[in-house]
């Protein structure tokens, strides 16, 4: 496919069919669709593209109109991108129980980001962009209804595992179900065409609404009239909400479905872990579900099945998740034993650090003067030496400018301080005449503070006031709830 593309919207469908080699039991041929590889990085670029097309072409949507919608992440940032590509502002209703690195990429995307209590779940949610739809007149995408995000999977998703399994060649597609969005369009074609493959449906094992029978009460136009009764907080985040969907309730009147797989959601996360560690396929908390739904369909299988397990995302988008939750920020013993298996470069040992550098480092004369200088600088009292990347910098900047303190930040790996490794000669006097290797470095009127935790410690016990003031600088009264230390790194207060 070398060829221009229009815009990013081109690169939306055509995912790989990949087959699974180490974790699928002997004889089966098992395969995964692996829809991280849409440009956002999940099935619901597809969704989110359709709906929009969908709604201009019937009038519903006009240039320029606000589009709302409630989401748990991969819909909003689909949404987010077909939004920006067309420039619709877009804002978005999503309980504050999903994880913080789907709003971030909302809006980083443009797309505004209104988040509703946890308890009220994803009926909250939904409500809340009803409400807004309403009352300002926008155009509500309405996913768990809308026909547009079954058709895409009909005529898109159906007929990509259709060109690759043929007309008999698949015997179970799995799927579990957020919407239903994938699982209606896709069971549709493949009954159609492929009437011997079998719709298997996953759903967690601790809140089964379709296994429970249980009828789901509607409002006339669809929409869930109230939670489920069998519904409970589950692991598998834009899995089963807390209502069965619309699009989910026709696959099953039109009797699509042919078994229901209960997952458990640890299970699931194992899966997930698996598929990375012995497959190298990275996916979300959702497709290790299905995975495991699609282990437990090859158990009972014929030899020779051919199964299709969709994995609907990225664990990438899982990052502050439980998924993650086994794995560390610090070096492991392990990895601490690699370290220490050469003398060189070691992180327990600073000064160890490129030795023959270190030798060869003669404190530069005019560095000298320059850090004397801009240290006493009576017109700017505050100077940090910091690195343009660094996650503490950045922690000490956000405080400061909190504090409404002026400074002048030295940052040694910026353009300025390249030629002939001035920021290095810079670094290597900070270090020969205050004992420092690490940045940021802050010094306020001559003193040296010391580093970021030193500089947030000096807030915290009350030493910065007075030394601010004694450099003329008023700091501004913080409010009383704030928390200094959430400026600090997000993976240092994780631990
Ligand atoms: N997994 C994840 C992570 C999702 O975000 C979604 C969509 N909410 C699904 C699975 C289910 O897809 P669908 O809405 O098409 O049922």
């Amino acid at each position: 496919m070398n060829q221009i593309l229009p815009n990013i919207l081109s690169t939306i469908g055509n995912t790989p069919i990949v087959r699974i080699n180490r974790l699928a039991p002997e004889g089966i041929n098992l395969f995964v669709k692996c829809e991280s590889f849409n440009p956002m990085a999940s099935v619901k670029d597809r969704m989110a593209l359709s709906t929009i097309e969908a709604a201009e072409a019937s009038g519903a949507l006009q240039p320029g109109q606000t589009v709302v919608e409630a989401t748990s992440g991969n819909t909003g940032i689909g949404l987010a991108m077909v939004c920006a590509v067309k420039g619709y502002p877009l804002v978005l209703t999503m309980a504050e129980s999903f994880s913080i690195e789907r709003r971030k990429i909302l809006r980083f995307l443009g797309a505004r980001v209104v988040l509703t209590p946890a308890e009220l779940k994803g009926s909250g949610m939904l409500a809340k962009a009803e409400e807004l739809a309403q009352t300002h007149g926008w155009f509500l995408v309405r996913q768990f209804e809308n026909e547009a995000n079954a058709d895409v999977h009909t005529h898109t998703t159906a007929m990509e595992i259709l060109e690759v399994f043929g007309e008999d060649g698949l015997d179970y597609f799995v799927t579990g179900f957020g919407t239903g969005g994938t699982l209606k369009g896709t069971s549709r074609a493949l009954k159609e065409r492929s009437p011997h493959t079998k719709i298997m449906v996953c759903e967690p094992d601790n809140s089964q609404l379709l296994g429970s029978g249980i009828a789901q009460e509607r409002n006339p136009d669809g929409s869930p009239k109230d939670s489920h009764p069998n519904f409970r907080p589950h692991l598998m985040q834009g899995w089963s909400p807390d209502f069965i969907p619309k699009l989910t309730e026709d696959t099953v009147n039109a009797g699509r479905i042919d078994g229901i797989v209960p997952i458990d959601g640890n299970e699931a996360l194992r899966c997930a872990r698996e598929l990375a560690l012995r497959e190298g396929i990275f996916s979300g908390t959702s497709g290790g579900g299905t995975l495991a739904g699609a282990l437990e369909v090859a158990q009972q299988a014929t030899p020779g099945s051919n199964i299709l397990c969709m994995l609907p995302d990225t664990g990438e988008r899982y990052l502050s998740t439980p998924l993650f939750e086994h794995i560390p920020a610090e070096m492991t013993e392990d990895e601490m034993d690699i370290s220490r298996s050469t003398p060189g470069y070691r992180f327990d040992i600073r000064s160890a650090a490129a030795p023959e550098a270190e030798e060869a480092a003669e404190l530069d004369a005019d560095a000298a003067a320059f850090v004397e200088q801009v240290t006493h600088d009576a017109e700017q009292p505050v100077v940090m030496f910091a690195l343009e990347w660094c996650e503490f910098c950045w922690s000490v900047r956000k405080l400061l400018k909190k504090l409404g303190i002026p400074y002048h930040s030295v940052d040694l790996d910026s353009v300025a301080y390249q030629e002939n490794d001035r920021g290095g000669k810079i670094r290597a006097v900070l270090k020969e005449q205050y004992g420092v290797a690490t940045v940021p470095q802050i010094f306020v009127a001559g003193e040296h503070l010391g580093g970021a935790t030193d500089f947030f410690a000096a807030l915290k016990d009350g030493s910065l006031e007075p030394k601010m003031a004694a450099a003329g600088l008023d700091m501004q009264t913080l409010e009383e709830d704030f928390e200094p230390e959430s400026l600090l790194p997000g993976w240092l207060h994780q631990r």
